[in-house]
């Protein structure tokens, strides 16, 4: 199965890459909907947060670790919006979990 996060992370796809460590990788948003806006994503191929059991749970913590580090590193400290999209009817397009982090201006609730 090929899956466009995959590639990134094997180096066959491009990114700007915001912060790498050994299970991580945070990277720009191709097509940005807030003028801060980067997805962090598991470097372990996992398919949403639908498949997160006991044994992978720690990854969630790791991800969440990074999305405060570049939160403070990018200076959204007037807040920004973590957005996870899960499945069909959560307008999941990449099947490779990812959480998004929107910043840089004040968002809208609900979402459509
Ligand atoms: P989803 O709709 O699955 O929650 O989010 C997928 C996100 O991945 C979209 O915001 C889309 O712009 C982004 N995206 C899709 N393909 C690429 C790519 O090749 N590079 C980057 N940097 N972002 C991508
Ligand atoms: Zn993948």
């Amino acid at each position: 199965m090929s899956c466009i996060f995959c590639e990134i992370l094997k180096g066959n796809l491009g990114c700007h890459k915001l912060y790498e460590d050994e299970s991580v990788l945070a990277f720009k948003d191709v097509n940005p909907k807030a003028p801060v806006h980067f997805l962090v994503i598991p470097k372990e191929h996992i398919n949403s947060v639908e498949a997160i059991l006991p044994e992978n749970m720690d990854i969630i913590s790791r991800i969440f670790n990074v999305i405060n580090k570049l939160a403070k590193d990018l200076n959204l400290s007037n807040g920004f919006r973590i957005v996870n999209n899960c499945g069909e009817d959560g307008g999941q397009t990449v099947p490779h979990m990812h959480f998004h982090i929107l910043g840089g201006r004040s968002m809208a609730w609900p979402p459509g």
